[in-house]
């Protein structure tokens, strides 16, 4: 099995075109005639999951959030970039992204992240325009909760099915409302908003929800919103995605726990045992 192979196969399944304008999607760098026996899936690309594939002996990184989004003019080894990227090219890894063209994807990521709160039902919560319209893609989706919870107890049984994060959930609203129909989205969520209203849905939820959309949305009678780290609603990704490598590929497949979320403290007056 060679880069070439995995990044034709990862290509088809999660086509370019597929991808937001301003995203940047693909192979990021590694040399296509070059094998692959073990590959390594992770939300981020950063020192620790670059650490853990070399520690593994990964040949191949499969990354969501691309690490050269933005255009560089230089990867030199003293930038945070750079020097991922040479550290990569000198021990032989390749780097592979699948970012909003995984998002919109069926199954896609809020899939993952949809049936790890068992929703059933699916369909997507902003339907898919252009090359990737159709068949049921589109970012965000909607489902069906098992059996109806409150808003309160919603959270709690997020926050138990989700990967565990420093950050953990929280939620907006009237904690005794009662949710059956929810809308979920990986990652940053706050586009989708209206979306969220319109979609019948009692509550939504995502990430990096911030004050002022959160409060004018509940005040002008929106869903219910819950707010989880961000790497906690895309980390469900890597076992569907893996689990499909394994299955086309006789490669190893590992998935990263290791959290990279950037929030790693949450203190809250409450939870405090008060010292006299
Ligand atoms: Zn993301």
């Amino acid at each position: 099995m060679t880069v070439r192979a995995v990044v034709d196969a990862l290509d088809a399944r999660y086509p370019r075109n597929w991808a937001e304008s301003w995203d940047r999607v693909g192979l990021v760098l590694g040399e296509f005639e070059h094998p692959v026996t073990r590959v390594l899936c992770v939300v981020d690309c950063v020192p620790e999951t670059v650490d853990q594939a070399l520690d593994l002996g990964a040949d191949l990184i499969v990354a969501h959030h691309p690490l050269l989004l933005k255009p560089v003019s230089s990867i030199a080894p003293d930038t945070f970039k750079g020097a991922l990227v040479h550290r990569l090219i000198r021990a032989g890894v390749a780097l592979y992204t699948a970012h909003t063209n995984a998002d919109v994807a069926n199954p896609g990521v809020s899939d993952a992240l949809a049936a790890r709160l068992g929703l059933t039902g699916l369909r997507p919560l902003a339907p898919a325009e252009g090359a990737a319209a159709g068949e049921g893609r589109g970012l965000g989706r909607v489902g069906e909760l098992s059996e109806p919870l409150t808003l309160a107890r919603l959270a709690e049984f997020a926050a138990g099915r989700l990967p565990v994060t420093a950050a953990g959930v929280r939620a907006a609203g009237d904690p005794e409302r009662l949710i059956r129909v929810l809308a979920v989205c990986g990652g940053a969520g706050d586009s989708f908003l209206a979306d969220a209203a319109r979609s019948g849905a009692d509550a939504y939820l995502c990430a990096d929800l911030r004050h002022h959309p959160v409060s004018e949305h509940l005040a002008s009678g929106g869903p219910a919103l819950v707010d989880v780290a961000h790497w906690a609603t895309e980390r469900p990704w890597l076992d569907e995605v893996a689990a499909w490598l394994r299955e086309v590929f006789a490669v190893e497949v590992l998935v990263s726990d290791v959290d990279t979320d950037p929030w790693t403290v949450h203190a809250n007056r409450n939870d405090l045992e008060i010292s006299p």
